[in-house]
């Protein structure tokens, strides 16, 4: 948390969020439920996710870009797998009803493969990965954004990827192992928030035209006033994928699969494209049903704890698995408060205000 940080009691942020997209035009379920999942995404400490969104969201739905009140419906239902369309719907209600329609299924049968497309912004995917696991499913989701294309691929400087981000999440007695992560670099989010003052990018987290590596949002957003809105379109550079070729090749899968295959479409090429939408291919799957689940849960709480026994590089960063830095974080803002530049703060209440959202006093 950076000194000039403002604290907020996670409750009361998630009031404020709630009433802006009540205030917007959103019932009170939906309202609610980008609400907590906004919230969800800052107390798992991936800011880039959580309540900076909102200006962006209430935009896009004045736009007509994101559409209320819209219900995931199915397109081709074979049993055993799912295809779904989210109608341009706020992402996180039209993913939470389709991931919740696969879950039903898996819970049955034992599994489901579940596609999604049209969806508005889904936001933290981890979020759908603990959905399946407090229902006691392991769950994959490979995630595209149809129509963002921000990401060089390896040995590339043109955009060609979005941020395609891809989980998993494994049910365990003692609570899911959950990984989560964007095939950039960085999230989008993580550069708008680097823009807004929070934490700064990793060394060569965006490249220029010319190849050279950057940390300054402006080589993705081009110029841009403070508070003002940031917009990838008019800056020349890109993120990188993570991990190489290997990075490279799984953000090119989940252009295939969650894209192509959806019929959401790809990041590109966006001409005649009119909206920007995530596509999901989900894969959830019932250790119950798979097989023997004790001897399931044994084996892997004995290589979570062989995990934590290894020698640490660093001795004050010990051996993390997939979750836990988001689950210690998660304790500390719900004890301590949301911290939130002043700037991601601002742009929050004043779209709050020009809705005629009362902001709590001392805020
Ligand atoms: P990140 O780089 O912070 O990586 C997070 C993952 O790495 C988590 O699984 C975390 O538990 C694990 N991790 C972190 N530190 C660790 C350590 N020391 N040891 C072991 N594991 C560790 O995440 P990111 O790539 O910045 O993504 C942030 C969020 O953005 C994600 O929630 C993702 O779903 C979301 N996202 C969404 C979209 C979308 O279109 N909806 C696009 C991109 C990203």
């Amino acid at each position: 948390m950076a000194m000039t940080d403002i604290l907020i009691p996670a409750a009361t942020l998630e009031d404020v969020v709630r009433r802006v997209f009540s205030a917007a035009g959103c019932d009170g379920p939906e309202a609610q439920r980008i609400a907590h999942h906004l919230l969800g995404a800052n107390l798992a400490g991936h800011d880039s996710h959580g309540v900076v969104r909102v200006p962006r969201y209430v935009e896009w739905l004045q736009a007509g870009f994101v559409l209320k009140g819209q219900s995931a419906s199915i397109v081709a239902d074979g049993g055993a797998f799912l295809l779904m369309d989210g109608h341009y719907g706020f992402g996180q209600v039209v993913a939470e009803q389709a991931v919740r329609t696969a879950i039903a299924r898996a819970v049955a049968n034992g599994s489901c493969i579940m596609g999604l497309r049209n969806a508005g912004h889904i936001g933290r995917v981890g979020d759908y990965a603990e959905m399946a696991a407090a229902e006691g499913l392991i769950s994959i989701h490979f995630v595209n954004v149809g129509g963002s294309v921000l990401v060089a691929p390896f040995g590339g400087v043109e955009r060609r990827f979005s941020t395609a981000p891809f989980s998993v999440g494994v049910p365990l007695p003692e609570g899911p192992v959950i990984l989560d992560f964007a095939t950039s670099l960085v999230a989008e989010g993580k550069v708008l928030v680097a823009s807004n003052g929070g934490k700064p990018l990793p060394e060569g987290a965006l490249i220029a035209p010319d190849g050279t590596l950057s940390t300054d949002p402006h080589t993705l957003y081009g110029d841009y006033a403070p508070g003002g809105p940031r917009n990838p379109a008019n800056g020349l550079g890109a993120i990188r994928a993570f991990g190489d070729h290997k990075g490279s090749g799984l953000a090119f899968m989940c252009e295939m699969l969650a894209g192509a295959l959806t019929g959401g479409g790809t990041s590109g090429p966006v001409e005649g494209r009119g909206r920007i939408t995530n596509g999901m291919l989900s894969i959830f799957l019932s250790p119950a049903h798979f097989g023997d689940k004790p001897a399931f849960e044994a084996a892997a709480r004995r290589y979570i704890d062989w995990m934590h026994e290894c020698t640490p590089a660093d001795a004050a960063q010990p051996v993390l698995i997939p979750g836990e830095p988001e689950k210690a974080r998660r304790a500390d803002r719900l004890a301590n408060g949301v911290p939130l530049p002043p700037e991601t703060w601002g742009s929050i209440r004043a779209t709050a205000v020009a809705l005629g959202v009362n902001i709590p006093e001392g805020l």
